[in-house]
Formats: C-alpha cells, sequence, structure tokens
C-alpha cells in the first residue's frame, strides 16, 4: 500500500514539474511568434518595393526599419545565396544557405520554429520576398531571449526542489505509518491464526484508537463467543452422554439379573422385560429430543407458513388426555379463532405439546391445567396455566436450561429429559416471539408465549 501511494504521489509530482514548464514555454512560443513574424514581414514588404535584391537596398531598408539589433538577421536571394548577414563576426554573405527555415521561405511560406533546450530559448522565423507573385529571395530572423530561457529555468528548478522535498517527506511518512500499520496487523494475524487453530482463551492488544483496534477488539469479542459455544458444547456432549448412560446402565442391570437368576419366575421375568422396555422408550424420546435440539442449534432452515395455534392446542390436548386422566388433570381451553403466526407447524407442535404437558406432568391430583389463545393489538398471545406443584423462585430462571429439571426424581420419574423447555425457548425465540414465565411454588405456573399475528393467507395448503 505504501509503495503505491509513493508511486501516485511520484507520477503527480512528475506532472507538477512537466505540465507549468510545457505551459509556460507555449505561451513564451506564442508570443514571440506573433512579433517576429510581423518584424519579417515588415522587411521583407518592404524589400519587395525595391529594384534589386543587393547588400546596398537591405542595409538601408534594416537601417530604417531599425530592425538592426533584434537578432540576427539574413537576406538571401532565390538560390539561397546570402545577399545580406548583420553579424559580424560570423557573415556569410555570398555563402550558399541550406537552413530549412530558408529553403521553406523561398518556396513561398512564412515560416517559425521555436526551440527550448538546456536553458537556451531561441526563435527561428523566415519569410519570401515576393515580386509579382514570385519570391525573388527570403528573410531570415534568428533570435535568443536568456531572460525568459532564465525564468524558465527558474521556474524548473524551483518545482524540482519543492517535488524532491515532497517525495522525501512522504517516502518517510511511508515508511514510517507502513512499519506502524505492518507491526499492528501481524499482532492482529497472529491472534486470528492463534484463535483459527482452537486458542480461544487468546486475546490480542491491538493499541490505538482506529480501526484496526476495533479490529482486534472484535476478535476478542469473537474468541470469547468461541470460548462460550465451546463450553456449551464440552457440556451439552457430557450431559447427553450422561443422560443416555443412566437408562442404559438399567438395561444392562435388568438383563443380568435375567441372565444369572436360574429359573426365575415367568412374572418376574415379564415385569423385568417391560422395565427394559420403558428404559428404551425413554432412550428413544431422549433421542429424539437431542436430535431436535441439535437440528435447531445448526439453525437448518425449516418451512416456515402462516399456522392456525387453535388446531395445534387442540391437537395436544387430545394427545394429553391419556397422561391427564392417569392423574385426573383436567384440561381447560379458550382458544380464538384466526390465531395464525409464521412459523414451522412441527415445531409449534413442539412448543405447545411441551408446555401443555409440563403443566399435566407436574400437577397435583385433579389439578387444572388451563390454556387460553387470543388475538390482540397484531399480537397473536398463548398463555397455559397449571395448578401444579410450581417452581421454587431460584431455579425459575434455569428452566429453559437443557437436562435442568428442578426435581430430577420426579422428572425422570415422568420419563422426562429436560430438554423440553429448552427446545420451547430455541423455536420461540427463532420464530421472533417472546416467553414469559411466572411460578409460585405449591400454586402453580404460568407460561406465556407472544408472537407477531400472521396474515393467514399464507396458511399451508394441506393444513
Ligand atoms: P422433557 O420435557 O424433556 O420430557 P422435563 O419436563 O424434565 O423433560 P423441561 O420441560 O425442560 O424438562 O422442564 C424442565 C424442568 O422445569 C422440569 O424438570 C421441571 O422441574 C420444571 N418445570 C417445567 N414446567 C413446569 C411446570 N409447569 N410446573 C412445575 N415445574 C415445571
Ligand atoms: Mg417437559
Amino acid at each position: 500500500m505504501a509503495l503505491s501511494y509513493i508511486a501516485i504521489i511520484a507520477g503527480m509530482l512528475v506532472l507538477l514539474n512537466v505540465y507549468p514548464t510545457y505551459v509556460n514555454q507555449n505561451f513564451i512560443f506564442r508570443s514571440k511568434q506573433d512579433t517576429l513574424l510581423d518584424r519579417v514581414s515588415l522587411i521583407t514588404s518592404t524589400l519587395s518595393g525595391v529594384d534589386a535584391l543587393n547588400v546596398e537596398n537591405v542595409k538601408r531598408v534594416v537601417e530604417i526599419l531599425d530592425v538592426e539589433d533584434s537578432g540576427r538577421i539574413i537576406v538571401v536571394d532565390e538560390n539561397l545565396r546570402a545577399v545580406y548577414d548583420n553579424s559580424v563576426s560570423e557573415n556569410v554573405t555570398g555563402k550558399l544557405i541550406l537552413l530549412q527555415e530558408i529553403r521553406y521561405a523561398v518556396e513561398g511560406n512564412d515560416v517559425f520554429s521555436a526551440n527550448y533546450s538546456g536553458n537556451e530559448l531561441s526563435f527561428k522565423s523566415a519569410a519570401p520576398v515576393m515580386l509579382s507573385g514570385n519570391a525573388i529571395g527570403a528573410v531570415y530572423i534568428y533570435e535568443t531571449d536568456e531572460e525568459q530561457a532564465a525564468l524558465l529555468a527558474d521556474i524548473q528548478s524551483n518545482l524540482r526542489n519543492i517535488s524532491l522535498i515532497v517525495m522525501i517527506v512522504v517516502v518517510l511518512l511511508s515508511i514510517g505509518l507502513s512499519m506502524m500499520f505492518g507491526r499492528r496487523i501481524a499482532k492482529l494475524l497472529r491472534g486470528i491464526r492463534k484463535v483459527r487453530e482452537g486458542d480461544y482463551g487468546h486475546r490480542v492488544d491491538i493499541p490505538g484508537d482506529d480501526e484496526l483496534s476495533d479490529l482486534g477488539n472484535e476478535l476478542n469479542e469473537l474468541s470469547i463467543r468461541f470460548e462460550q459455544v465451546e463450553s456449551m458444547r464440552q457440556r451439552f456432549v457430557s450431559d447427553a452422554s450422561h443422560e443416555l448412560k443412566t437408562p442404559l446402565a438399567s438395561v444392562k442391570i435388568l438383563a443380568d439379573s435375567i441372565m444369572q437368576t436360574d429359573n426365575m419366575p415367568p412374572e418376574m421375568v415379564k415385569e423385568f422385560v417391560g422395565d427394559i422396555g420403558d428404559e428404551i422408550n425413554r432412550l428413544t424420546r431422549l433421542t429424539e429430543k437431542l436430535l431436535k435440539i441439535t437440528r435447531l442449534d445448526a439453525d437448518i432452515q425449516s418451512e416456515v407458513s402462516a399456522v392456525d395455534l387453535k388446531g395445534i392446542v387442540i391437537r395436544a390436548e387430545h394427545m394429553l388426555e391419556p397422561l391427564a386422566k392417569e392423574s385426573s388433570v383436567t384440561i381447560q381451553t379458550e382458544l380464538e379463532e384466526g390465531c395464525f403466526i409464521e412459523a414451522n407447524r412441527d415445531d409449534c407442535y413442539q412448543i405447545v405439546f411441551n408446555l401443555m404437558e409440563n403443566a399435566v406432568k407436574y400437577n397435583k391430583i385433579g389439578g387444572k391445567v388451563s390454556v387460553y389463545l387470543f388475538k390482540k393489538e397484531g399480537q397473536v398471545t398463548l398463555i397455559v396455566n397449571d395448578t401444579g406443584i410450581g417452581i421454587p423462585e431460584e431455579d425459575v430462571g434455569r428452566v429453559f436450561d437443557r437436562f435442568y429439571r428442578v426435581d430430577k426424581a420426579r422428572s425422570r420419574e415422568a420419563g422426562g429429559s429436560g430438554l423440553g423447555l429448552a427446545i420451547v425457548e430455541n423455536a420461540v425465540t427463532r420464530f421472533g416471539g417472546k416467553i414469559e414465565i411466572s411460578s409460585k411454588l405449591g400454586e402453580g405456573t404460568r407460561i406465556s408465549l407472544t408472537f407477531a399475528a400472521a396474515d393467514p393467507g399464507k396458511e399451508d395448503s394441506d393444513a
């Protein structure tokens, strides 16, 4: 990056050096062109009035016009032979002059050329001397301008010096900045590599208050997040293995007992095999829930549509009837029509079933479960109320944690894994809903969910 900055600035400085000199030079050339051509044509037009192009005539004209001092003046005849030269030291009178400008002029053209090189500014101008439509010779003036040349040279050297200073400053600054940035970027890269290699505890310290230090802070936040996710993953795997181990151990004990007891009465064998069946059912439920929660974690996009919660509650109520009957719990519902939410149908069933199942499972003999569903101000609310055992105050905040159970023995007895509410929370948040829970030990629990109401037009065709 520093190199490209240097290259761009160097390019701009070169332009800055060349362009003004070019413009100035052009300006001087153009203004000189007019005056010099005027002067040449003044001489040629005066000369076209003389009877012959010879040294005396030309000298007279030059004197009359008073142009003696305006540079070197050479006059040639039509054969390119010099008839007059005002130079004393290098006088060329009588010689053939083959200068390009003079040849062009004798052919009938006005000529002007200017040149600036090596601190010298020179101008050449020539024009034909015409007599009744024919060129009988040409006048050539050569002039130099030291003053303007010195001015141009001065501008050039000033620009060169300024550019040099600017370039030195730019190079030094670029080197300094690139060293400073380079060191911080290298530090950041080292940090990223460490985190990538799994060292989530690594933190980078990028000093300063700019984008790079922001990047460093973001990287630190990211590693903290990785650290949390990793520890959650480890805890989840160890909890899950533990949960799987318990029913497996029971199955093993039951199977060993059958194998090792000689002449076990058939009723006892039946009872043990029945228990093995129960444990296997529990394992099946547990693995189903584990699958469900890992699928929710993986954020696999499930199909969403407008789902009517009323139908879902009725289905869950129907499924829970036998369980409710077992402990004489009555389920009461008050369900409004047209409570649609944008969600996945199966996930909605899981949410409602898990909440209602808990309300039945953690209830008292002869207790009550009330389910309310209504729509208000663009929001759909589902409330599951029970007159059950309630949750101790200190546990209310934790019941949504994975594998968390207030009373492990009671939950396990009821076939619970502690994953039900975790699944509920995960799915509800995914569909943009909110959960509220309030509970009083010994009196009951109330869980309320709110979602944005959906347009029923989008309802599943198979609903
Ligand atoms: P699973 O739902 O996976 O079969 P579970 O019911 O034990 O098992 P969750 O539904 O996540 O797991 O509930 C976690 C714990 O919260 C339960 O073990 C229970 O102690 C407590 N709990 C949940 N709902 C209620 C309720 N309505 N009344 C009293 N306690 C409850
Ligand atoms: Mg449950």
